[in-house]
Order: structure tokens, then sequence, then C-alpha cells
């Protein structure tokens, strides 16, 4: 995509609004309601439903299948022309990824094909054919669809779903392109050091943003604000590289619905940061839907207004800007409708303090694509994201702000911000990356890091010894026990008789439970009285067998060095992993106590307080702001939320950025007059209670 600046409207909406119709909407369900709720709830834009499986205008392009219930009218138009009136900005969606017989009929060629060479029926909608996302469906036929829309109605922009293709696909086209561009056939493995599927990872990527760049730059020469906004993008396991997306786009809209099966709330957040990570400051949306998001896919469902409100909060806490999605126009249940239109309606008021132009969090948890794609492959949900989650969790538990951090913007000036960074088991990092790594520490930054953590390249390839070996003061020397049964760690103390910082709040323990993967690692040079050392696994059954047969083997469970300002803790196990599944509180200090030690500096704000906050912090242009969402309820690991329970008194240190006076503080949602104490730089307010969300602003 050509290098320009931004079209002026994306900077311009707070709050989206989503309108995705069902075929049989126009002439039924009742289109002035929904203008009057974008106009309550304050959205300053839309996205609605143009085409693609269906035509919600007078297309002319043959095969666009037009509603059956239009007839001669325009639904998309009509819509178009309401919002126009409410000054909102409009974003057509089209999604791509599904065609009826007749299409299928005319233009085999656009079906998607699987293994065994049958073309694929649609696994919801058996009338219904997929379509192949990497050939001429979407290169040609789309093209013109995309080109239609924007000709027609001159909107903003054009916001695509789907449109990524659904699984593998070996239809002729791809079967032709992919050895065209690497000599191979398609692979038919999963796993990412076959090189076929190696090539096919980022040939695919490669379709896709040759598809982008195409759509968008046809639609710009029709009309040159215009954007398309494909639905992309995420954490380590999504499938394109967030680092081109983040220089290709304008604006993006992180497309995490709701909770489904165990997560946590503050997961709506972690989109923010993950997309953040690229995007830097530009807008990016965070998609609430009003709707169940469980594997049955109840489309029509609601959720309760407790839920819906915690996802939007956490989001709106963590940089993103809200957006409500309502699929079909029609209401089947209209109990969303409140806690949408009052939280967007707080929104709204406190907007000031809502946009955002830097975090300030000082510490930043490092996550990597190519770690996903080349040493997870398919069990990358438990060799990767697994160890991110539980450490992000120890952070939230910690009351640590932090960002994320895309394992391609590791360069000094991306870093700068940040005293910490973390590397939850990134295990493929090139040589370079490695260097970027070791030139922050060696510029006074500090790291964390765990168990595989540059012992691969950047293709998943094993290496002989830890890429940061020289950081970690350690040195690889086998791979230990993959599934450690009933081990334990010796707290130890050092030569002074004291316990080192790490072990804050574990003095009195004698020894806590080990994960459940360890390397063997051994110091590069001295490394006397470690903190934790390994007691070997013993057997658990009988029980007259379970005695430590090695009380203390000696061996380091962490490594910690320190370096003029720099401080590094590489723990050689899974104490991430193993939190994320058995949450043992033991590991979260831990985890807790090797940032604060690294990190060695006051924090840019602190709570204390009962129960669990996810906590931000932020500057505006005249001020600053902290965030913090109650996530202490007994739905916090799986919802959705029945009722709100408030946490008690919380006091709130905030450091000041330099220079900085506080003029005022205020409590935006509670709207209470808080106590409030001040030192020189820094401002304590004590928060009587919170009930989800409250944010403190400071006009500086
Ligand atoms: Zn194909």
């Amino acid at each position: 995509m050509p290098a320009s600046d931004p079209p002026e409207w994306v900077g311009k909406p707070m709050r989206w609004a989503q309108l995705v119709l069902v075929e049989n909407d126009p002439g039924q369900y009742d289109r002035d309601f929904w203008l009057d709720y974008f106009r309550r709830t304050h959205s300053q834009a839309v996205n609605l439903s143009a085409g693609g499986c269906v035509a919600y205008y007078p297309t002319r392009i043959p095969l666009h299948h037009r509603s059956a219930w239009m007839g001669d009218s325009d639904p998309f138009g009509e819509l178009v022309e309401g919002c126009r009136k409410l000054d909102m900005v409009i974003v057509a969606r089209t999604d791509p990824h599904a065609v009826l017989q007749e299409a299928h009929d005319a233009h085999p060629e656009w079906i998607a094909v699987d293994e065994k060479g049958q073309k694929r029926r649609h696994w919801a909608s058996p009338e219904r054919w997929v379509t192949c996302a990497l050939g001429p469906y979407n290169f040609e036929f789309m093209t013109g669809v995309h080109k239609e829309i924007i000709s027609l109605y001159r909107i903003e922009g054009i916001f695509i779903n789907r449109w990524a293709g659904s699984g593998m696909c070996y239809c002729e086209h791809c079967q032709r392109n992919f050895r065209n561009a690497s000599g191979m056939d398609l692979p038919r493995t999963n796993d990412p050091q076959n090189p076929a599927r190696r090539a096919h990872i980022l040939w695919r990527q490669q379709r896709l943003f040759d598809l982008w760049r195409l759509w968008d730059s046809e639609v710009r020469k029709i009309h040159p604000p215009a954007r398309v906004i494909p639905n992309t993008g995420g954490g380590a396991l999504s499938g394109l590289d967030m680092d081109q997306i983040g220089q290709r786009s304008d604006t993006l809209f992180a497309d995490r619905q709701a909770r489904r099966g165990v997560m946590t709330p503050w997961a709506a957040g972690k989109n923010g940061k993950e997309y953040r990570a690229t995007l830097g400051n530009k807008p990016i949306a965070g998609i609430t839907s009003v709707g169940l998001e469980e594997p049955y896919r109840w489309k029509d469902s609601v959720q309760t207004g407790e839920e819906i409100r915690v996802w939007m909060a956490d989001g709106v806490a963590n940089g993103l800007r809200p957006w409500f999605t309502k699929f079909s126009g029609t209401l089947y249940d209209e109990r969303w409708l409140k806690p949408v239109e009052e939280f967007y309606r707080w929104h709204h008021g406190a907007e000031r303090y809502l946009r955002n132009t830097e975090p300030l969090a000082r510490v930043a948890m490092v996550y990597s694509q190519q770690t996903a794609w080349f040493y997870g492959g398919q069990q990358a949900g438990r060799k990767v994201e697994d160890h991110t989650e539980g450490f992000y969790h120890a952070l939230i538990e910690a009351r640590v702000p932090f960002e994320m951090v895309h394992d391609r913007r590791l360069q000094p000036e991306g870093l700068a911000r940040f005293k910490t960074l973390i590397l939850p088991n990134i295990a493929a990092l090139s040589a370079a990356q490695c260097e970027q790594l070791r030139d922050f520490v060696k510029r006074g930054g500090s790291l964390v890091a765990t168990l595989e953590t540059s012992l691969y390249d950047e293709w998943g390839a094993p290496r002989k010894d830890f890429g940061l070996a020289d950081v970690f003061g350690a040195t690889f020397r086998g791979p230990g026990e993959q599934r450690m049964q009933n081990s334990y760690l010796k707290i130890q103390r050092d030569a002074g008789g004291q316990f080192h910082p790490l072990l804050r709040g574990l003095e009195d323990a004698g020894r806590i439970v080990n994960g459940v993967q360890r390397i063997e690692a051994a110091a590069r040079g001295d490394y006397p009285n470690p903190p934790l050392t390994l007691i070997p696994s013993y057997p658990d059954l009988p029980m007259e067998e379970v005695y430590p047969r090695v009380p203390d083997s000696g061996l380091p469970g962490v490594f910690l060095r320190e370096s003029g300002a720099s401080r590094v803790v590489y723990f050689p196990w899974d104490i991430d992993r193993t939190f994320w599944e058995v949450m043992a509180v033991d590991h979260g200090k831990l985890l807790r106590n090797a940032v604060e030690w690294v990190t060695n500096e006051e924090p840019p704000v602190s709570v204390n307080g009962a129960g669990v906050l996810d906590v931000t912090v932020w500057r505006q242009k005249d001020s600053m702001t902290v965030h913090l969402v109650n996530l202490t309820n007994p739905m916090m690991m799986k919802g959705p939320y029945r009722e709100l329970i408030p946490a008690p008194e919380q006091t709130v240190r905030v450091k000041l950025p330099s220079g900085g006076k506080a003029k005022k503080v205020q409590l935006l949602v509670s709207a209470q007059t808080p106590r409030v104490q001040e030192q020189p730089g820094i401002v304590q307010v004590t928060l009587p209670s919170i009930l989800l969300h409250e944010v403190i602003a400071i006009d500086l």
C-alpha cells in the first residue's frame, strides 16, 4: 500500500456501531429504530452490510446475489443516507467466504477444494459453497464488488469479514500459484518444519497481503480517502504478520467479540495491547458482540448487561474504542440495548480523557508469531500462548501496568519507553533479534525470560545453546524433562543468610511446587547460592514411597544477573505455563517478584487493596488517566458475569510524568470526590470502592 497520510476520518470515531443485516431484514426490520439508537449512543461510525454473500444494494455485478427480500429497494443506501445525516463515518461490510449454487455452476474455479479434491460445501449452510480466498473469486469478483460499492456510495471504507479463507485450499489456482512461487506441491502435513508447510505459511500471507493491496488501491483510485480494512490481526496465534499489518493499516478493528469457554475478561484488553504493539497510536476499535460467543453460535442471543460492560470496559481501559455488533436487524431480545447505551453515553461524556496519546507502562511482554508458526505449530496453544496467558494473569494479579511488544519491533526506538521486557517462552528468535535484546540490556534494560526462550532460530530450528546465553548467564545442557511429576523447588538463603527479593512472600515456605517442564541449564560462570534449587521428581504413589530421594540437587531453579542498571531473571522451566494451568499462588508471587526486582524503580502506578484489578495508565494531551477494571467476581475465569460485585477500598499511588503537576483529580465513573494526597511528583488517591470500572483523571 502506498505510504500516505491517513485520511482525516480515521481518527474521528471514538464509538462504533455495527449492524449486520440478515437476508430477510430488508422490508422487515425497523430502520428508524436503528438510526435513533445510533444517535442515542453517540455512535460516530457505523459498519453496515453491503455485499459479498448477499448484496443489500442494487448491484449490477453478475452473480452478486441480491437479497431476495429487497425488491427494487436499496436497503444499504437508505441506511447510508440516514447515517450521513447523523454525521457518522460509514464503512461497508462485505463477506466473501461463501456463494450460492448459481455462482458455483458458472465459476467452479471459485470454489475451495479439500485435500481429497472435493469442492467444499458450506459447513453451516449446505446450500452454499465455500470460496477459495486466494484465487479469482477474491482477486477478480470481489474487487469488482468493492469498486462498485465505493463508486455508488463514496463511503469511507470497506471492512471485509472472513476474507482469508476457511482453511487449506487445494484448488487448481492454489496448486499452480503455490508451485510457481515455491517449486513445491501444496503441503499435506501441518508440521511447520516440513519445507512445503513452511513455504505455504509465508506464501498464503503474501497472497493475502497482495489481495489487500489490490482492493485498497482500487477503491482509493475511485475515492482517495476510502480504505479497505480486512478483518485481521491478533496475538501470537494469528496467521498474518502483525508487523506488516501495522505498517499497512491506518486503523483496525480487533475482532474478539466476547468470552467463550474458560477466558478472563482481561482477554478484551489483551487485544488492545497486541494490536497497539504494531499499530502504535493508530485508532483501534474493539468489537463486542452483544450475543454469546460459544461454539454453538447462538447468533441471536443476548449476553447479560454485566458481561457486556466488563468486556467493553476492559477494552477501553486498554486503549480500544468500543464497537458493538448486532447480527440481524430484527431484535428478538432487547435486553442488551440499555447496557450498551449506558456505557456509550458514559464514554461520550468522558471522551476527552479517553483520547490517549501514549501508555505510560514501563513493563512490556513480547509476543512472537514466528514462535507460534514455526516452533509451536499445531501445539502453539500450549507451547506458546499458554505461557503468555500465564504471565499475563500474573501481571494482572500483581497490578503491573504493561504493554505488549511484537518480536519484530525490538528496535531501540520501540523499546525506549520500557525498562523491562518479558519473554514468556519466546523460543524462536533470530540472531538479529537476540542482538537487539542484548543491546536493550546493554542500554540498562531488564529481562525476565522463561523455558526455551532463544533456544531456536526464527524458523524454529534448534540451536546448540540459547541465543541469549550470555544475557541469561546460563548455558543449555539438555532437553531436561517434558513432564515432571511431584517435583519441587527449595527456597534458599544467600551467603549472608538473607532471602533474595525474588522470594518475597515465600520466606517461610521451605519449598514450593515446581513446574511441569524444565530444561537442563547450567551457570556460565560462578553462581553461588541460587535462591531456588531443584528437588527432583520422586514417586507420588504408593504413599509409603513418597519421600524425596534427592533432598536438594543444588541445580539452579532460576538464574539471576545484574549488570549496571540492568537485571535479568531466567527461569529454566515453564513457570508461566504452569501458572496458567495450576494457578499456584507461589508461582504468581515469583513472577511478580521477578518483574519488580528487574524493573527496580518506582512504578508509574501502584494500587493497594483487596481483589483483582486490571490497571492501566495513560497520557493524554493535557492529562493522564489510571484505569482500574474490577475483575473480582466468581465469574472472572468464565463468563458470563451475573452481577457486579464492588471491590473494596483501594489506595492508588500515581507517579506524575516528569515536570507534571496535578491541577485537578476526578473520578470519571463514580463521579465522587476522591480523597487525594499530594507529594512532589506523586498523587495518592483513595477510592472507597470500584463497582466495575473507575478512571482517575488527572489534569496536568
Ligand atoms: Zn484455492
